[in-house]
């Protein structure tokens, strides 16, 4: 099985990107497989800290290692949100095949110590452990927010990103570019999108080079996608709205079967509730005619 890093590149060539989702339970990674599996695309699953605690970090990693070698489908596992060298060392050792390292919440300058320090940690444990950094602000939680952070104090420049990049040796970037964890309660309700700055998604490929992600996808315009997509961003992180799916689903297999204890006749539901949802982003990322021809 060939590595995350040559699929970062050839997603890369063909000018599509690979989405990534957060899962914290059997019916997230089931629903998730299942779509990446139909559209013959390769899928990331993250957890974030609070994600693994909940599943357990050497045990997600074994059990996306049987999916892996099972179906031998590229299926990659990343260590979300890592907040310190400890944590990340655990996902290292455990086998994950990427890392966000994110102290974007530091000063840039003790950020780009510390995520330095980090890298050669990591890749002392695990040589071929995909390191990505953060910079700027895009707020905190995967959640169904009242009020916007206020995004433009904490965009990400061209000069910010390739000097944090040069000075880390990190292998991703995570820019600020208009993205922002959780979505309103008017995205929920489909109302409202997040926009994306794509100029600056421009510039900050064209300076720092490498693989970028844009978190907290959920909830983010679909023509800004594409054009983020066209301009440079190799991974998309959904997980908000995955959440909501995985909520909608479960009420809906509870409510339409009042009697029912048996899980597995009620969480069917909710797989495939957020099934729906990857299915339909996974398309968006890869390139939507593509499916459309093959269909
Ligand atoms: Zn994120």
């Amino acid at each position: 099985m060939r590595c995350l890093q040559d699929f970062l590149q050839e997603t890369q060539q063909s000018g599509v990107a690979i989405g990534h989702f957060n899962v914290s339970d059997l019916v997230l990674l089931k629903a998730v497989f299942a779509a990446a599996r139909e559209l013959n695309v390769p899928v990331m699953v993250g957890l974030s800290e609070g994600e693994r605690e909940f599943v357990v970090t050497r045990e997600i990693a074994a059990f996306v290692r049987s999916l892996r070698e099972e179906f031998g489908f590229p299926i990659f596992l990343n260590a979300d949100h890592t907040h310190s060298l400890a944590k990340g060392i655990e996902a290292a050792k455990a086998g994950f095949d990427s890392i966000v390292f994110d102290l974007s919440a530091l000063p840039i300058e003790e950020n780009m110590r510390q995520t330095k320090q980090a890298v050669e940690a990591l890749k002392a444990i695990h040589p071929s452990m995909l390191v990505e950094g953060e910079i700027g602000d895009i707020g905190t939680g995967s959640e169904i927010h009242d009020v916007s952070p206020e995004l433009f104090k904490g965009l990400s420049t061209a000069e910010e990103a390739t000097q944090f990049v040069e000075t880390t040796g990190v292998d991703i970037l995570a820019p600020a570019v208009g993205n922002m964890h959780g979505m309103l309660k008017s995205m929920v309700r489909g109302e409202t999108k997040k926009r994306l700055d794509i100029e600056r998604i421009t510039a900050i490929k064209r300076a720092a080079r490498v693989f970028l992600t844009l978190h907290g996808g959920s909830g983010t315009d679909d023509e800004d996608l594409r054009k983020a997509i066209g301009a440079g961003i190799n991974i998309v992180h959904i997980n908000t709205e995955l959440r909501v799916a995985w909520r909608r689903g479960l009420e809906h297999g509870l409510a339409k079967q009042p009697d029912e204890v048996v899980p597995y006749k009620i969480l069917p539901s909710a797989v495939e509730s957020v099934k729906q949802v990857v299915a339909s982003r996974l398309k968006l990322f890869n390139g939507e005619g593509h499916f459309a021809q093959r269909t």
